[in-house]
């Protein structure tokens, strides 16, 4: 029933380039230069590519996050279900999606293309899955048949109803969903869009597809701060500390016991910030 669709995740477009892009974000802040000599030390070579790669890899490490968003990414997303893209679209910022209608689009003949997940299929339960979805499909054509619009008729259609996407994501909003969504806690079906998405990034600039891991990742918060039981249980915790472990790792090397905040060390912080805000860039 349906063209049913293997999930398909292509990098349509993306910022003209990159690294560049990014190297003259960062660099604008921390120089004198303006953007325009910059870009001519580029265009020169005395500014050469690894000297790019480094100078952005260092501003990774760091919490200057803004220049991030200034690099997009375009992809075009087929065969998810209704059941990720509600997920897909909680994301609020730094992403712009355009969705496949159920309103203008009529599925011929009561069609619709489904996703069923392997977990059906090994409880043996998928012809019956089917079969629901066949008398499904004819009751959707029916209504329809009877003048029912399609925006009613699809009141009737399963989550596993499938659908597609183009949107638009900035690197700072690609690399958070990869974060969320990378983890094992995130659902199947989102692990593999962002799976795909990552290596189609992978394919065009590596050197940032790298950071595109999980929050756990090396080159992201490093740790895993869901709770020690979903950590226990996770693969990757074998390979990647959970956070109470980096802590006690913290209390036991330092000759300082690690104590709570108190309202001295707020006095300090506001008498940093007093003597500090005279350096502080603009
Ligand atoms: C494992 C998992 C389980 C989940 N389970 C549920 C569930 O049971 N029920 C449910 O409803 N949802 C659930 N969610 C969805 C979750 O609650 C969020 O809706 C989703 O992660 C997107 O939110 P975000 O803050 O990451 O949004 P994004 O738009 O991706 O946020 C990008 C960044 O901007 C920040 N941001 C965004 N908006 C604001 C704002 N208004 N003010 C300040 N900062 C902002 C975010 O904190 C984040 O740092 C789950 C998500 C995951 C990963």
């Amino acid at each position: 029933m349906g063209q049913n669709r293997a999930i398909q995740v292509r990098l349509i477009d993306h910022t003209h380039d990159p690294m560049r892009s990014l190297y003259l974000a960062y660099r604008t802040c921390y120089s004198a230069l303006t953007p325009v000599q910059i870009l001519e030390r580029i265009e020169d070579g005395r500014v050469s590519r690894q000297e790019m790669e480094r100078f952005v890899a260092e501003r990774l490490e760091t919490g200057h996050a803004s220049p991030l968003e200034q690099v997009w990414f375009e992809f075009g997303i087929s065969g998810v279900s209704r059941a990720f893209s509600h997920q897909f679209v909680r994301h609020r910022i730094g992403i712009s999606f355009e969705q496949q209608s159920q309103r203008y689009v009529v599925y011929k003949g009561g069609a619709f293309p489904h996703t069923m997940p392997d977990t059906i299929g090994r409880a043996g339960m998928a012809s019956r899955v089917e079969e629901l979805f066949r008398r499904v499909s004819e009751l959707y054509e029916a209504l329809v048949q009877a003048g029912v619009p399609a925006e009613d008729a699809r009141f009737i259609l399963p989550n596993a109803t499938q659908t597609n996407f183009k949107v638009t994501v900035n690197f700072a909003e690609l690399l958070h969903i990869c974060d969320l969504r990378l983890c094992t806690r995130a659902q199947w079906e989102f692990r593999k869009v962002a799976a795909l998405m990552r290596a189609e990034v992978m394919r065009v600039v590596p050197e940032l597809a790298r950071h595109l891991q999980p929050k756990c990742g090396e080159q992201r918060m490093g740790y895993c701060d869901e709770s020690q039981k979903d950590w226990a249980a996770c693969p990757l915790g074998r390979k990647r500390p959970h956070k109470g472990q980096v802590l006690a790792a913290f209390r036991t090397s330092t000759r300082e016991p690690s104590a709570p905040l108190d309202e001295s060390d707020f006095r300090i912080i506001e008498e940093l910030r007093e003597s500090a805000s005279a350096d502080a860039p603009a």
